[in-house]
């Protein structure tokens, strides 16, 4: 079962990128390509019945599947960088981390009105960071039809913080 595999594939990194946090890192599953494969293949399965426009992949580690993902629906994908990465006009949101806050940013013509825009990141902690994804595609009028993830930590509860977008929220390890 994928759970299980991705949950032996995936490494935890005790004291990284601070002391006390337990980085999850998924770069070993970048080194199996079947895995990759298989990986898009259930978020498509997960997916099936959501109408989608575009997927909007959150930077860094949203930029892997979420540019599969998008390529293997047929899709746009839009990245969301952080602050002074993207070259062309931008429109930012920023947000509270731990300590002090972070900016992101979307080009201004990424999103049409009215398009049905899927959320991916790698990771879902506290959900500040697809929160203020979530923000910057609602400014460009686009709608979030919901979420996806290769990892939930439920213990942060971020699910909680994006219900107010949409219900449409896929992890594939929790
Ligand atoms: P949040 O905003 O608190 O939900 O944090 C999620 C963001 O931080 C995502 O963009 C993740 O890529 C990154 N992140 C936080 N913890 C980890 C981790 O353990 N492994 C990989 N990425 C992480």
């Amino acid at each position: 079962m994928l759970e299980h595999k991705l949950r032996t594939v995936i490494r935890d990194i005790p004291d990284f990128p601070t002391p006390g946090v337990v980085f999850k890192d998924i770069t070993p599953v970048l080194k199996d390509a079947s895995l990759c494969l298989e990986i898009v293949d259930d978020l498509v399965e997960k997916l099936e019945g959501i109408e989608i426009d575009v997927i909007a992949g959150v930077e860094s580690r949203g930029f892997l599947f979420g540019l599969m993902l998008a390529t293997r629906l047929g899709i746009p994908f839009v990245p969301i960088r952080k602050q002074g990465r993207l070259p062309y006009k931008t429109i930012s949101e920023s947000y509270k981390l731990e300590y002090g806050q972070a900016t992101i940013e979307v080009h201004e013509d990424a999103i049409e009105t009215g398009a049905k825009v899927l959320v991916h990141d790698d990771l879902l902690a506290t959900g500040g960071t697809v929160v203020a994804s979530a923000k910057l595609i609602e400014k460009l009028g686009g709608v979030v039809v919901g979420f996806s993830f290769i990892i939930s930590l439920d213990f942060l509860k971020g699910e909680g913080r994006l219900t107010r977008f949409s219900d449409n929220i896929i992890s594939l390890v929790r």
